[in-house]
């Protein structure tokens, strides 16, 4: 049985590596080397014409960060993967390899706010044209579609308002007219969500939230086809240049290891806690996607596997009141990112999308009493009494 017959839980641990290759090391060894001696000129010649096989120079490929690409790939079941030194890193090196100038890109209404921002440079610099849609509906995608139109860019769970997207509907449009489908599986993981499954045909994810899972590592990761992969790593990754380094690949190996057992923990305790919320007088509205009342529960239930570790919520009253209940939190971190150990907590308008303006803000649903928490692995009746007691100090 080979490791790709695997199921999810053992390949987060066994995928891609075989300790045969490494004088038996169990874990994989870091290789912090920037580039790899040849044994005659020849075999210099021959490496960089591609017609022998072996690492030349880390930012074309290093035996730590090879390892963490080809557990990726099996694990968003994808032929190739490909690792870089952020999210943003990864999210840009794809889209500057799917356009060039006077070209569009169709993109979900809500969306990272640092991806929003480059969305902005790829207008402004090369005049690519990016339409926002809820891509609810065959025809309102339909409608969108234009002949210069080279991708549909999508996040779901959408950040920080939690709606979803169905992924099966926008690629099986998607693929009438070829268009590729990316999505930024971040907040979901491929435990939760395997986009590539669903007809996808690009996953993005920032390796520093769920997949690190220790707030100790700024990573991104990218899934799809052997052959658009191999383009990219030697276009607008190799001249870009945005690899990751192989520490960074060899914390993330040992972060993947627990995947699942974190993962499964984050969820259950955000359930929890999610239930104490949407009953909280302080509270107004809620956004979970495992909420039976969710208005996408539906989709949750065909693409996810559970509803995850994050809960955006608004509180009663202003801004003023959303600050003062950061603040009143006595162990919960205020912090940006998520997916962590640690139960973070930050304030959206203000923070990950202050770059967007306020009017596209709004049309994404980010208000200014809207609070995202990402619940940690803490028992939860901790992080709730710490929460409530915040709630009842506005
Ligand atoms: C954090 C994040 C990114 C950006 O990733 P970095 O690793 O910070 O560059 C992109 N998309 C989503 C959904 C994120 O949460």
């Amino acid at each position: 049985m080979t490791i790709h017959e695997k199921k999810f839980n053992t390949m987060v641990i066994h995928g891609g590596y075989d300790s045969k290759d490494h004088l038996g090391s169990l874990s994989t060894p870091l290789y912090q080397t920037s580039t790899f001696t040849f044994e005659t000129a020849e075999q210099g010649e021959k490496r960089f014409a591609g017609e022998e096989s072996g690492y030349i120079y880390s930012r074309l490929g290093n035996p730590t960060v090879r390892a963490l690409e080809e557990r990726i790939a099996l694990l968003e079941g994808g032929e190739a993967g490909l690792a870089f030194a952020s999210g943003m890193a990864a999210a840009s090196a794809i889209l500057f390899a799917l356009t060039k100038a006077n070209d569009h890109i169709i993109c979900s209404q809500g969306i990272y706010g640092c991806t929003f921002g480059l969305l902005n440079i790829m207008k402004e610099k090369y005049n690519i044209q990016t339409d926002f849609s809820h891509l609810e509906t065959e025809q309102e995608i339909k409608a969108l579609i234009k002949p210069e139109t080279r991708c549909i860019y999508i996040e779901t769970p959408i950040n920080p308002t939690m709606k979803l997207i169905d992924l099966e509907l926008v690629s099986k449009v998607a693929k009438v007219h070829n268009i590729p489908v990316v999505v930024d599986n971040t907040f979901c993981s491929p435990y939760l969500q395997q986009p590539l499954q669903k007809g996808c045909d690009i996953v993005i994810h920032s390796a520093t939230k769920y997949i690190g899972g220790h707030g100790d590592v700024v990573a991104g990761l990218v899934v799809g086809k052997k052959d658009f992969i191999s383009e990219v790593a030697m276009t607008t990754q190799k001249d870009i240049g945005g690899i990751m380094a192989p520490f960074d690949a060899w914390l993330l190996l040992r972060g993947l290891k627990t995947l699942p057992v974190r993962l499964d923990r984050h969820s259950s305790n955000a359930w929890n806690i999610f239930q104490k919320l949407k009953e909280h007088p302080k509270v107004a509205n809620i956004y979970y996607p495992g909420d039976p009342d969710h208005k996408d529960y539906h989709i949750m239930k065909k693409q996810m596997k559970q509803g995850g570790g994050l809960i955006s919520f608004e509180v009663k009253g202003s801004k003023r009141d959303a600050q003062q209940m950061l603040n009143a939190l006595s162990f919960i971190n205020i912090a940006v990112s998520l997916g962590d150990a640690e139960t973070l907590i930050q304030h959206p308008a203000t923070m990950t999308h202050a770059v967007v303006p306020e009017e596209s803000r709004l049309k994404m649903g980010i208000t200014d009493q809207l609070i995202r928490l990402s619940v940690g692995l803490e028992d939860w009746e901790d992080i709730w009494a710490d929460l409530n007691q915040a709630l009842e100090s506005i």
